[in-house]
């Protein structure tokens, strides 16, 4: 078979079968195009994205702007290395300093290099900065986190799947529960060894756990108390998903460090980053880190075209008002139907709870209903769908969507 003869569904599914190692379990749909809100098969069939790449394509698909600045800087010049400048990079850097409002930003891939990245920024800062004697650091995580899959990553994950036969681990992490401050403090008190507290605004994996309000401002002010910096992973909840800029910023809250990583690129290419100031930033040398890819000229391209989208076409605001019409009208749903407990979420970042057992398969059922009837979204732990589409989306697709959402639950509730 030549690669580029037009595949079926069928046969492109059993070549990643054969070919591809399984470390995925994608639902059986096989997308060859993309555009804003919606995504086609190869069939041709057309489906309304409720996954939005777990939140890396903010902007939609092959935003035209986006997709014109990468293009464009694909044409001109696509990696120098950081051995030697480009006229890329420092743009990009003043750009996204001023948009978040930080003195510096260390320029990654992925997201997990991001955290990664945070981590390390986090212990320098330890050693040369607060005092904390070497390799003592130690650095507050919460339970039920997702930061990503590598080897130090996984060694703070509580997923035993992420984590079986995957060790020796990495030290120097204490895991809190989620959402409490008693917890944290207790943690943060009699320890002068800790250097930071990292989380998620909105833990997003694990099923779009929204914490009680004033969790992130007083989580912010107890790292102020003890000396301890505020590490906000915002990779899957950041560039306007919840209705803000940052979710962090539904509390006021500037983090010490901030970690972005998915609709920084609006899905077109890979970007993360770091940022934080610079009595933290600077500790870090010559030589300490690096990538051979990050900081690149699509990177920057990419990313600065991503960035003004969302101001441009006011993604924040938008994802707030349709954020609220959802959760309004599933939650009116939820209460005249059984399979239904619960839907949670900020903005557009949206999980709906069904009445089941974590094992059960009826989550997975039910998207492959939507699937059918045209929706496509993915369940997280079990029984919670998370229900996160492009934040140009608007009202009355929106209405369409949420339509074919009830209309396929209440087929299963029969
Ligand atoms: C997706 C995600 C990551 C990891 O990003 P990758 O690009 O997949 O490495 C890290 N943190 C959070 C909160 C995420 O949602």
């Amino acid at each position: 078979m030549a690669v580029l003869e037009h595949l079926t569904s069928q046969q492109a599914i059993d070549l990643e079968n054969k070919y591809g190692a399984h470390n995925y379990h994608p639902l059986p749909v096989v997308l060859s195009k993309g555009e804003g809100v919606y995504v086609w098969d190869v069939e041709g069939k057309k489906y309304y994205d409720f996954l939005s790449a777990y939140s890396a394509v903010n902007q939609g698909h092959c935003h035209p702007k986006i997709v014109g600045a990468m293009v464009n800087q694909a044409q001109t010049l696509t990696l120098t290395s950081r051995a030697f400048y480009n006229d890329m990079l420092g743009r990009y850097e003043k750009f996204a300093t001023e948009f978040f409002g930080f003195d510096k930003l260390l320029p990654m891939n992925t997201g997990a290099e991001a955290v990664e990245t945070a981590l390390k920024l986090c212990r320098k800062w330890a050693y040369e900065v607060k005092g904390i004697e070497e390799n003592e650091a130690e650095i507050i995580v919460c339970k039920n986190n997702f930061h990503g899959r590598t080897t130090t990553i996984i060694s703070f994950s509580n997923d035993p799947v992420a984590r079986k036969n995957f060790g020796p681990f990495t030290n120097g992490f204490i895991k809190v529960d989620y959402d409490n401050l008693t917890e944290l403090e207790e943690a943060l008190k009699n320890n002068k060894n800790v250097a930071g507290f990292m989380a998620e605004p909105i833990q997003g994996e694990a099923g779009v756990y929204v914490p009680s309000e004033g969790y992130l401002a007083a989580a912010k002010a107890l790292c102020e108390k003890y000396n301890v910096l505020f590490i906000a992973d915002e990779v899957q909840t950041g560039i306007a998903r919840t209705g803000k800029l940052l979710a962090v910023h539904h509390e006021n809250v500037q983090p010490d460090i901030l970690i972005l990583g998915k609709a920084l690129s609006g899905g077109a290419y890979p970007v993360s980053a770091v940022l934080a100031n610079d009595s933290i930033m600077n500790v870090i040398k010559p030589g300490n880190h690096g990538s051979t890819f990050g900081g690149n000229p699509v990177a920057a391209a990419v990313a600065i075209a991503a960035l003004e989208v969302v101001k441009e076409e006011k993604l924040a605001e938008n994802a707030e008002r349709l954020g609220k019409i959802f959760r309004e009208e599933l939650g009116k749903f939820s209460e005249e139907n059984e399979l239904v407990t619960l839907v949670r979420g900020k903005g557009l970042l949206n999980a709906v709870v069904i009445n089941d057992t974590e094992d059960s398969d009826t989550a997975w059922n039910i998207c492959m209903k939507l699937r059918d009837n045209g929706l496509l979204a993915k369940p997280t732990h079990g029984n919670i769908i998370r229900f996160a589409p492009p934040l140009v989306m608007n009202e009355e697709q929106l209405r369409d969507c949420i339509d074919i959402i009830k209309k396929t639950i209440a087929e299963f509730s029969k």
